[in-house]
């Protein structure tokens, strides 16, 4: 948002004051009435810079919340836009292929089967329920006579040789995550809110709203889904600034429009907060990994500002001076604090759970997840729970006529037990449950 011109508020841009001489490139390049830039517009032009940058024998500093647009400049995504394309270029005829291979017309459950005789290792991926992917598995195979499975491990393969970074003129990365804990993180984005109201938002957001019906008044149609017309602070100050157009004395609701605003700002603010966090937990953590980057990944916690100082300024200056004189000698990611040690490790555990395939199946729901992770959060489930309950329940009723070894107390309260003791319980409820139904 930075990059639009003008709208210093709404756009929260960095004030020359804040710069403080240093030179800040690509602010405030795009016209209200432009196209916005997406990733690859964004990537070109941050190349570019950086390229610049560099033959000048300075150093680039990459700066912004959007983790959208940095990951597209440090990630190599063509991987998987390459995918899509020659899954498309394996099977050019669809309908063709269909018809030589009747399979491809017959239930999931048939072609799942299919796929686990000739592709297990993908048939292992899928859930039964993915009928459009096993459908796409087996029409690989058919296509190109060699398993999916089989191409995309050698594409990692292909992928893992070359240089990790999409364009080498970026050089080596050192990154910087600044964390804070949720609370003191929303009390700061509120204040955020209630400055950027008293210093203009809502004189700003008129004039945005001011040229949008300009726009609209010469009959042309404004794809407000995307660019600025999306920015925070806009769109919920909207119902204010329309109905301040068509009842400037109503002043009662005008009062509550603006507080509906503000309050919507901050609302919008800490979802946009909350939405950037699981972006860096899941997806930036899961590139870094599959890059090999997670030892350039620092967390700063700026949680506590009356420790800004040391948390974020000095350590931060510190890890960037070693980087760049001895590489060697950086410090543990962990280590530096004990915000890092706790979100890193957790974040590091989860992604690895969620690439661990594991194929699990909970007989008391007859439900199959895929991932440890998927299960795991499927038995700590109210749902899973609900339905344990429920069976338990059933169970017990004939206590006088079940097998002795079904009046065994269970306790309640499971949520402690590894998943492995769990599982064996759901199974001993099932041979419960068979016990009755033989009575
Ligand atoms: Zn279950």
């Amino acid at each position: 948002m930075q990059m639009y011109k003008g709208l210093p508020i709404i756009t929260n841009k960095i004030t020359l004051k804040e710069q403080k001489g240093i030179p800040h490139h690509l602010l405030g390049n795009i016209e209200l009435g432009e196209d916005p830039w997406f990733v690859t517009r964004f990537k070109q032009e941050a190349t570019r810079m950086i390229s610049e940058i560099r033959s000048r024998d300075k150093l680039p500093i990459l700066v912004g919340g959007s983790s959208y647009y940095i990951d597209g400049l440090l990630f190599d995504q063509r991987l998987v836009e390459n995918q899509k394309t020659s899954e498309e270029g394996w099977i050019s005829n669809r309908e063709k292929l269909a018809a030589q291979h009747p399979i491809l017309n017959s239930s999931g459950e048939a072609m799942w089967a299919k796929l686990r005789e000739v592709d297990p290792a993908m048939a292992d991926k899928w859930h039964p329920n993915d009928v459009r992917k096993i459908r796409t598995s087996l029409e690989i195979y058919f296509a190109t006579g060699r398993t999916a499975s089989e191409i995309y491990a050698e594409q990692k393969t292909k992928k893992r040789a070359r240089s990790p970074y999409q364009d080498p003129s970026l050089g080596d990365v050192l990154i910087f995550w600044l964390y804070a804990h949720r609370d003191p993180l929303n009390t700061r984005l509120d204040k955020r809110v209630d400055k950027m109201v008293k210093n203009g938002l809502v004189d700003e957001t008129s004039e945005v709203y001011e040229y949008l019906q300009s726009r609209l008044a010469t009959g042309e149609t404004v794809d407000r889904s995307k660019g600025i017309w999306q920015s925070i602070g806009f769109r919920q100050f909207e119902p204010y600034l329309q109905a301040r157009k068509e009842n400037p004395d109503d002043e009662a609701n005008l009062a509550k429009l603006m507080a509906a605003g503000i309050e919507d700002t901050k609302t919008a603010t800490r979802q946009y907060a909350k939405y950037q966090l699981r972006w860096m937990s899941t997806k930036t953590l899961t590139s870094l990994q599959e890059e090999n980057l997670m030892d350039k990944l620092y967390l700063l916690d700026s949680s506590n500002l009356d420790t800004w100082h040391q948390e974020v300024l000095e350590k931060g200056v510190y890890i960037a001076e070693k980087f760049l004189t001895s590489k060697e000698s950086l410090p543990a990611p962990i280590s530096i604090s004990e915000a890092a040690r706790e979100v890193l490790a957790e974040a590091l555990e989860r992604s690895n759970r969620k690439d661990t395939p594991c194929r699990k199946y909970c007989e008391v729901c007859e439900k199959t997840l895929l991932t440890e992770e998927l299960w795991q959060q499927h038995i700590k489930s109210t749902k899973h729970s609900k339905v344990v309950r429920a069976k338990r329940k059933r169970a017990l009723i004939p206590a006088d006529r079940v097998p002795s070894r079904a009046l065994t107390k269970v306790d309640d309260d499971d949520s402690n037990l590894e998943p492995e003791t769990k599982t064996q319980k759901i199974e001993d409820e099932n041979l419960q449950e068979q016990n009755l139904e033989g009575k």
